[in-house]
């Protein structure tokens, strides 16, 4: 891969849709009538208790293939507000971190008209204070995956984006909020987030290096998904729930025991922190997050193939002629 350019000045549950039918249809001004949607990728335990109404699954394509489940959408109580439920590794965890399909995630959010995303992580601790189970709210990434697609623009148009920040601030601190208001849990606000190939976990030797670089937590599954929210011009930020010490610890040891048993601890946490910044993001929320491809694509928009254009519509279609 060349490195990276400046950019140039330039409750029912039983159905099952597939888009596009009329119900997708009828979905898009629902949730324009709302002026927001708000998407949510996480555990598939989480969404069944969140208190959505007139459910319905959506079955979406997109030009990355399928989303990792088909898509359940449903009014967040009496908010009018409508959530677009993403279960990240399938319904049944059948998706690896490196296998799964975040591009088509993201993507058939971004198709559903959904502008603000919400994730949920399941994290190791890099830190003696960071016991399991407090909520982390990072605010950095640091990324050692190595078999991802990384992006929705690696053939036909090329875009460099700033990614200094790769959450969006405004719903960090919404979540941070969330959590400290609505949950009994330790909160952190802000930290750096390691992002690992997997599926193992880490050596001794690479805990104790991100150790020295003074990050925070360790996970598999915040990269590519917060890079594809940006290029989707999505606000994102992702609430992790830490569930064991890594391996840095003396006697520590992560097995997949201890985390799955302190992630369901979390689960609860982490659904009354959802729940609450749905209700906390202002109805009128904008940010820079929305108009993040602006003069960030490279390529001319003549030289942009067509069927490019139509491919990537719900993307780049403001943009390009
Ligand atoms: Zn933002």
């Amino acid at each position: 891969m060349t490195p990276a350019l400046w950019p140039a000045p330039c409750a029912d549950r039983v159905r099952t849709v597939t888009e596009p039918t009329p119900t997708h249809h009828a979905l898009a001004p629902s949730l324009e009538a709302t002026t927001m949607a708000i998407g949510f990728i996480g555990g598939s335990g989480i969404y069944d208790a969140l208190p959505l109404r007139d459910t319905r699954e959506v079955d979406v394509d997109t030009p990355f293939g399928k989303p990792s489940a088909p898509l359940t959408v449903g009014e967040f109580g009496d908010t009018g507000r409508e959530v677009v439920f993403v279960p990240r590794h399938g319904p049944d965890h059948q998706r690896s971190p490196t296998t799964l399909p975040y591009r088509a995630n993201v993507f058939a959010l971004k198709k559903l008209g959904v502008t603000h995303v919400l994730a949920s992580n399941a994290v190791g601790s890099l830190r003696e204070d960071l016991p399991p189970q407090t909520l982390v709210i990072p605010d950095q990434i640091y990324d050692r995956t190595k078999h991802r697609d990384l992006t929705f623009f690696d053939e036909d148009v090329v875009v460099h984006q700033p990614f200094a920040d790769p959450y969006c601030g405004d719903l960090n601190e919404i979540l941070a909020d969330a959590a400290e208001s609505a949950t009994d849990a330790d909160v952190v606000r802000g930290g750096t987030y390691v992002c690992i190939e997997g599926p193992q976990y880490s050596t001794r030797a690479e805990s104790e290096f991100y150790r020295d670089q003074g990050w925070d937590v360790i996970g598999m599954t915040t990269i590519p998904e917060a890079k594809l929210a940006r290029e989707a011009e999505m606000a994102y930020a992702t609430v992790t729930g830490v569930t064991d010490y890594d391996v840095w610890k003396e006697d520590s040891e992560v097995t997949l025991d201890e985390v799955l048993e302190n992630a369901a601890k979390n689960e609860t946490a982490i659904k009354e922190t959802v729940e609450a910044a749905i209700e906390a993001i202002p109805e009128d929320h904008a940010c820079d997050c929305h108009t993040a491809l602006d003069g960030t694509i490279n390529t001319p928009d003549d030289a942009i193939p067509d069927a490019t254009k139509d491919d990537l519509e719900p993307l780049i279609g403001a943009y390009v002629e």
